[in-house]
């Protein structure tokens, strides 16, 4: 399943509802510009390796380009191109002032040392050096990256370009110029807009289940905050599968589990499931924050959750997306759901430039009004035309790019 035809799809979805004519709809489907490149990179045996390098600019009408760069085997330009095109909506959505880009590196980071690590995110910054920038480009952490990374980044960056801002790469760490509450950014702005749909369906949050798939940085992050607001956690699990309990896990024991020993399985307590048994384990909130292409028509009419929250970007095929609405199960979409993470990135980026430190307390009553104002703008338009909150999502969004385009 590729991963850039899905998101095509939904934008013809709502580029149909808008009315758009199919040279504005060929306008929004063309990246502005493809890089690939080899990065070798030196072996601490002494050997060479040489992995391939992504960068896709998908579109920068209202702003510079923005997205993450991921390290995962799976990276391939079909996957950078549709997660770039994500971003563009997602920045609009959320209405900053950012366009959409994306990149990556095809590779196991967990078979690298952390100087092999730092080498590679350095060939990375080396290829791209001259294509990024404050005002033009600004990468920042995806899957399997972190504020380490991007302080190499960014480093790197700086000595090649001679910058001093910091401010071309964001999700950093705290020291190197990062924003209070970046790391937690996303699942926070998850929780924000968990909160609004359920008091838009009426639903009380105390005792609902969730059930998360993905337990890295978004999803562990989210976990502790829907806990805290009175959210029972009955389900995680990781690529090597998952733990399932209705009356809830111990999430600290579960994260010692995954530390210790490499995956949530070895949590002593709950049922064994595998990583898509998961997605059809009983529960009110069902959460994906891993991959792509995770709920498809294959299992979307085994999902028994009524709503699917995603954290992760493209988790539910436009298949999915049909077959869950018809049963009338409400999907928060990634677009709107994840976009905390690239909102706190950009007042990361507008601290930096205006050489500003704000406190947590103000980042995240920042963060809260953007995701609010994100919902609500989506959440009238649901209501307005009748259609499902994706297509709602893309449609507040497409109609800002193409505002902006013209
Ligand atoms: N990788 C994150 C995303 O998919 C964050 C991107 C950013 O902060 O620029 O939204």
């Amino acid at each position: 399943m590729l991963a850039f035809s899905n998101a095509m799809r939904q934008l013809d979805g709502a580029a149909a509802h808008l009315g758009l004519d199919l040279g504005e709809v060929a306008k929004l489907k063309e990246p502005d510009r493809i890089y690939e490149f080899d990065i070798p990179v030196a072996m601490d045996d002494g050997s060479q390796k040489s992995f391939k390098g992504y960068r896709v600019q998908f579109n920068n009408a209202r702003g510079p380009y923005k997205g993450g760069i991921r390290f995962h085997p799976q990276v391939d330009l079909d996957e950078v191109k549709a997660l770039a095109f994500w971003m563009a909506i997602k920045t609009a959505v959320v209405n900053i002032p950012m366009g959409g880009g994306k990149g990556g590196v095809s590779v196991n980071p967990k078979e690298l040392s952390q100087s092999e690590l730092e080498r590679l995110a350095r060939g990375w910054v080396q290829n791209m050096a001259q294509h990024i920038g404050p005002h033009q480009d600004v990468p920042a952490p995806d899957v399997n990256t972190n504020p380490k990374i991007m302080d190499w980044m960014a480093d790197e960056y700086g000595k090649i370009s001679g910058d001093k801002t910091a401010a071309a790469f964001t999700g950093k760490s705290l020291e190197y110029g990062g924003s209070e509450g970046r790391g937690t950014a996303t699942g926070q702005g998850g929780f924000y807009v968990l909160e609004e749909l359920a008091a838009s369906l009426g639903m009380q949050s105390a005792g609902r289940r969730v059930v998360i798939q993905g337990f890295g940085n978004v999803g562990y992050h989210f976990a502790q905050l829907v806990q805290r607001a009175g959210y029972v956690i009955a389900g995680v699990s990781d690529s090597k599968g998952g733990v399932y309990d209705a009356n809830g896990l111990d999430l600290e024991a579960v994260m010692k589990a995954k530390q210790e020993k490499g995956s949530v399985i070895d949590y002593a307590a709950g049922t064994k499931v595998t990583n898509q048994e998961m997605l059809e384990q009983e529960c009110d909130i069902l959460v994906p924050a891993a991959l792509e292409n995770q709920i498809t028509a294959e299992n979307a009419g085994a999902v028994r959750a009524k709503i699917v929250l995603e954290l992760a970007n493209g988790p539910t095929t436009p298949e999915a997306d049909g077959i869950l609405w018809s049963k009338k199960i409400y999907v928060a979409p990634d677009v709107l759901t994840n976009a905390g993470g690239v909102t706190v990135s950009y007042f990361e980026w507008g601290q930096n430039l205006a050489r500003e430190h704000w406190s947590e307390r103000e980042v995240l009553a920042k963060l809260e009004l953007v995701m609010k104002n994100a919902f609500n703008a989506v959440w009238d338009t649901h209501k307005k035309h009748g259609v499902e909150l994706r297509t709602a999502a893309f449609m507040v969004a497409v109609r800002r790019i193409v505002d902006a385009m013209e």
